[in-house]
């Protein structure tokens, strides 16, 4: 059974559209249940009915003609149920409604399953059969086996045919949005463009063109200069490999042929379609009937033509490597976007990026944060190889992007563009003024960096220290580990462009989703895994030569703080003070004239939180990391955009864990100070102030908005919403009360909708 659903589910995923996939479904679904009818019922969103979609058995006439309101007939009774109904006799059903077109009174027997993604029920799948029999247990589980899977490929090839403003059902669609995760704050509107990552078959767009010869013309030498590298190479392994080992360049010359591969694409690229689409059509169909071979050579041959069409592709894409062409506000797409891509576009015409792969934590969206670019990663439900020139929308405060935006829509987003500028502009002048409440309680507000380029920006915005300063990023723009004298370089230049204001740096926090090339982890579960100090202690070279690096270029500055990320457990922290006094002591050695510089814990972990009490005795400080503390308190990936709504940093649990960890540091009169996201979000600040938080440690983009806010209202106003928040138990309800009570003191301008 496992085969049969793979080979369905695969083929169905290499359909080019909608009624190709439904019509495979029906047709595979039929002849594997051996019943005589199996149809698709799809749930119109505009007018909420089911349609028949694609039926083998019925009148294929009906199809698109019948529909069925949500209370009507089975179908509208499975929906409405979510659950399978098995029926012996369909006719007897209450529900049963009789259609003449599809002829249905002939069939007694009726199996449906709903089709549900993500809670939305976006179907029914139906079997039928004339026999009066009640379908078995194992043909119910297949079927609903088949519609969990199918589920999911339906969805994308409805958002696929929706993002060019048309649904299945040929109605206008628009605001399709796609979750993703925040990858740096701000809005933007553009047009997309879509970048390939060298000769990936499956990245590359659809494109219509008008000028064919000339595609034609690019294909054809693409075609020879495969053709002669397959020569050469076959001439020059002819001394290695054996002859039947050499035919295999004779079945690819065979597979080049015009006759076979290279006529296929040249029928497609007569119909319009750029040469680059066509071959992507026509090897994947290719790769598809190969993958579903049962004999495994002919099976093994899928991967010949992938390499195949690959190699024509890198010509082709080397050939139409200048056409590029940057728009006024273009939004960059990309599979995987990678620094050297954001390079590529002029500065003045990039307003927005969209990844599908990839985190908050990744490269780009580092660099993002940095040059303040709106970002959206992990958008994996995004089919970006068809968004190439699109109008998108992208909201980086949400993780959120739009397709072919409404009139609303772009109203709404074009207001927040105007009115972000004006806040930025209005909020300048908040520069130099400190940040004090109503009543006079001053509140530090310092930044998370990462590069140099965040230091201009961050003293730009008036930050009064760096709470955060992430050493990884240096680490991950390298292609091998800094030496200590390069590190203490880097670790140098941003002690000395903030002091004499302090700047905390975290030891290495690598693991998780931040990656080294040259240090590869390969764990099934990274964010419980091998993580953060659990390496640095592992490899205590590393974490020594760190900590010297940042004492040494400490010298004669004392604004060093450092700081342990990813602890769960007390003596984590006694082996890290060990290896610091050592650092220190060989440091001084060496003739450095350096104080050892004040220690904190990062509390990210539920045990942390557990321990503050103890952990607080050990060390100068606590900061709270709330991006990996309501990851890890929630059970929450936080990088994953399935999950995104549960990802919610005023989940009461959360807000419990940070006042307990605010009462330790109390009592043993240390500061507490909180560097994840949450301190950036003005609605949260407020709370976290009246947590009794000593620092705010946030990105340089939200701290004039911070600023702002806690600027317009007092300490005890800020003690009472606590008060009152602190006795819901739902997040949602926690987020509506915070913002309704500042909308109503007229701060609501600052204020995102953000998780
Ligand atoms: C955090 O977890 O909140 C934090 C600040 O660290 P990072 O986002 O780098 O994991
Ligand atoms: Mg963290």
């Amino acid at each position: 059974m496992l085969n049969t659903l793979r080979r369905i589910v695969q083929e169905v995923n290499s359909a080019r559209d909608l009624p190709t996939a439904l019509s495979i479904i029906v047709q595979r679904v039929r002849e594997a249940m051996g019943t005589e009818v199996c149809s698709v019922y799809l749930l119109d969103p505009g007018s909420t009915r089911y349609v028949l979609m694609a039926t083998e058995g019925l009148n294929k006439d009906a199809v698109g003609v019948v529909s069925l309101a949500t209370n009507e007939g089975l179908i509208g009774y499975v929906g409405a149920r979510e659950e399978p109904l098995n029926l012996e006799d369909a006719a007897a059903h209450p529900r049963f409604r009789y259609f003449v077109e599809t002829g249905e009174e002939r069939y007694a027997s009726f199996l449906g399953v709903p089709i549900i993604h993500h809670r939305r029920v976006m179907g029914v799948l139906v079997v039928q059969q004339k026999e009066r029999r009640q379908f078995d247990e194992s043909e119910e589980s297949f079927l609903v086996t088949m519609s969990a899977q199918l589920a999911g490929v339906i969805a994308h090839a409805e958002a696929t045919g929706s993002i060019r403003g048309l649904g299945w059902g040929g109605e206008v669609v628009q605001d399709t949005r796609f979750d993703a995760v925040p990858g740096a704050p701000g809005v933007a509107i553009g047009q997309a463009v879509v970048v390939l990552p060298p000769a990936d078959l499956g990245a590359v767009p659809d494109k219509i063109v008008t000028d064919i010869g000339a595609e034609l013309q690019l294909f054809g030498k693409a075609l020879e200069s495969v053709r002669r590298d397959m020569q050469a190479l076959s001439s020059k392994l002819s001394a290695q490999l054996r002859p039947e080992e050499l035919a295999l360049f004779d079945v690819y010359q065979m597979m080049l042929d015009d006759a076979a591969l290279g006529n296929e694409v040249t029928d497609i690229i007569k119909r319009g379609q750029w040469a680059q689409g066509a071959l992507r059509e026509v090897v994947n169909a290719h790769i598809g009937r190969f993958e579903m071979m049962d004999d495994p050579y002919l099976r093994e041959r899928a991967s010949d033509v992938k390499d195949l069409g690959r190699r024509i592709l890198a010509y082709l894409q080397e050939a139409g490597k200048r056409e590029l062409v940057f728009p006024d506000n273009t939004i960059l797409v990309s599979e995987e976007l990678s620094p050297v891509m954001l390079g590529e576009v002029p500065k003045e015409k990039l307003v927005g990026l969209v990844s599908v792969l990839g985190s908050g934590s990744s490269h780009v969206a580092i660099l993002a944060r940095a040059m303040g670019i709106p970002t959206v990663m992990g958008a994996v439900d995004l089919p970006y190889t068809r968004m190439d020139g699109l109008e998108l929308i992208v909201d980086g405060n949400h993780g959120e992007v739009y397709s072919n935006p409404s009139q609303e829509l772009r109203r709404h987003y074009l207001e927040l563009v105007r009115e972000e500028r004006e806040l930025v502009q209005g909020l300048e002048t908040l520069r130099s003024v400190p940040c004090v409440t109503l009543d006079g309680y001053r509140m530090p507000l310092w930044v998370n960096t990462g590069l140099l380029a965040d230091v201009a920006r961050s003293l730009d915005r008036g930050a009064e220290g760096v709470g955060l300063y992430r050493t990884e990023v240096p680490f991950m723009i390298q292609d091998r580990f800094p030496s200590e004298k390069e590190q203490q370089a880097i670790y140098r230049e941003q002690l000395e462009a903030f002091h004499p204001l302090p700047v905390t740096m975290r030891t290495l926090d690598i693991g998780g989703d931040k990656a080294l090339t040259y240090f590869p982890i390969r764990e099934d579960n990274p964010f419980l895994g091998w993580r953060g100090i659990r390496v640095t202690l592992d490899h205590p070279e590393i974490f020594l030569v760190q900590t010297r690096a940042m004492l040494k270029a400490s010298q004669g500055l004392d604004n060093l703080r450092i700081m342990l990320p990813m602890i769960s457990s007390v003596y984590e922290v006694e082996e890290a003070l060990h290896l610091l006094h050592r650092a220190h002591s060989e440091v001084c050695d060496e003739g450095f004239d350096v104080h050892m510089p004040p220690v904190g814990v990062m509390i990210e972990v539920p045990a942390a939180v557990y321990q503050a009490r103890e952990l607080v005795q050990m060390v100068d400080f606590l900061s709270v990391g709330t991006n990996d503390l309501t990851q890890y308190l929630l059970a929450v990936d936080r990088n994953n955009p399935r999950v995104a709504d549960l990802y919610h940093s005023l989940h009461p649990a959360v807000l419990q864990a940070l006042i307990k960890i605010a009462t330790a540091c109390r009592a043993a009169g240390k500061p507490m100070s909180v560097c994840g996201e949450m301190a950036g979000d003005p609605a949260a600040a407020v709370l976290l102030m009246a947590m009794g938080c000593d620092v705010l440690s946030m990105n340089a983009t939200n701290l004039p908005k911070v600023k702002w806010l806690l600027r317009q209202i007092r300490l005890s106003d800020a003690r009472a919403l606590l008060d009152e928040v602190i006795e819901l138990d739902n997040p949602y309800l926690v987020q509506s009360t915070l913002h309704l009570a500042l909308r109503n003191l007229g701060l609501g301008k600052v204020l995102s909708q953000g998780r």
